[in-house]
């Protein structure tokens, strides 16, 4: 569904992203894990359209998107769940949820979106006449998810989904991610987490300054020792 090939990006002098090449299959759940500052966040802008590639090509169901617009991906179904969220605090939950279907026209469907995102979330449902601002962090998630799914993606981009989420919340937030996929979502998860992400994902990449140093199964990765010395706190 989605290759990335020889992909190189660039803030002014700093080589953020070196060659970088990924794919993810259709119904996946392929993680990229990795420390702070490894390029994680910019790999996702980039296959967004919120940062320039500075040469590679990412391909999306086999149409070369690196040079379309941000808007552009969204129409073509890239969907991408910010680090930190951002959802609109001043509106309510429900207006969150429907700016997240703006592209869209089909009425009757949306509601059926929103009703589907309810029942992922219950809790939203709740409280759908609220500010957003309100909500708990783990909440907020909640919603920034929900809101990508309205634009119905063929693949959801989730920058640390679990960042700042008490543990219990983090294993719920997981286990949505599953269900998210397991009814067709595609999706490109990038966590720190490593054992939470890698205990979900089918197949994993791990970035170090920009380059991806090794890749596998998820269950390939959490064995390996490598893993468990850099990433999972093993001895
Ligand atoms: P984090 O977990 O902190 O989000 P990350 O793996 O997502 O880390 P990136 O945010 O992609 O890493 O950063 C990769 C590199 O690019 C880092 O060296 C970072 O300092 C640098 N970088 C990121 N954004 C910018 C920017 N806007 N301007 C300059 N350098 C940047």
């Amino acid at each position: 569904m989605l290759q990335i090939k020889n992909l190189n990006v660039h803030y002014g002098v700093i080589h953020a992203l070196k060659d970088v090449n990924l794919t993810v299959n259709k119904g996946e759940i392929v993680t990229l894990i990795g420390a702070n500052g490894a390029g994680k966040t910019t790999t996702l802008r980039t296959i967004s359209g919120l940062n320039k590639a500075t040469s590679g090509d990412i391909i999306l169901e086999g149409t070369n998107i690196t040079n379309l617009l941000a808007h552009q991906r969204v129409e073509m179904k890239v969907s991408q769940v910010p680090e930190g969220r951002r959802i609109f605090p001043e509106m309510s939950v429900l207006e969150n949820l429907e700016l997240g279907a703006f592209l869209r026209k089909d009425k009757n469907e949306i509601k059926k979106d929103i009703d589907h995102v309810y029942d992922l979330f219950p809790i939203l449902g709740k409280r759908k006449k609220q500010t957003a601002g309100t909500l708990s962090g783990g909440e907020q998630q909640m919603l920034a998810m929900g809101r990508a799914l309205m634009s119905r993606p063929k693949i959801l981009l989730l920058d640390e989904p679990s960042m700042g989420l008490a543990p219990l919340l983090v294993r719920e937030i997981f286990e949505i991610i599953k269900n998210i996929n397991s009814t067709g979502t595609t999706i490109l998860l990038v966590e720190q987490n490593a054992r939470m992400a890698l205990s979900i994902a089918h197949r994993a990449y791990v970035i170090e300054t920009g380059s991806i140093v090794l890749s596998g199964t998820g269950e390939e990765l959490s064995k390996s020792d490598e893993i468990q010395k850099a990433y999972l706190g093993g001895e």
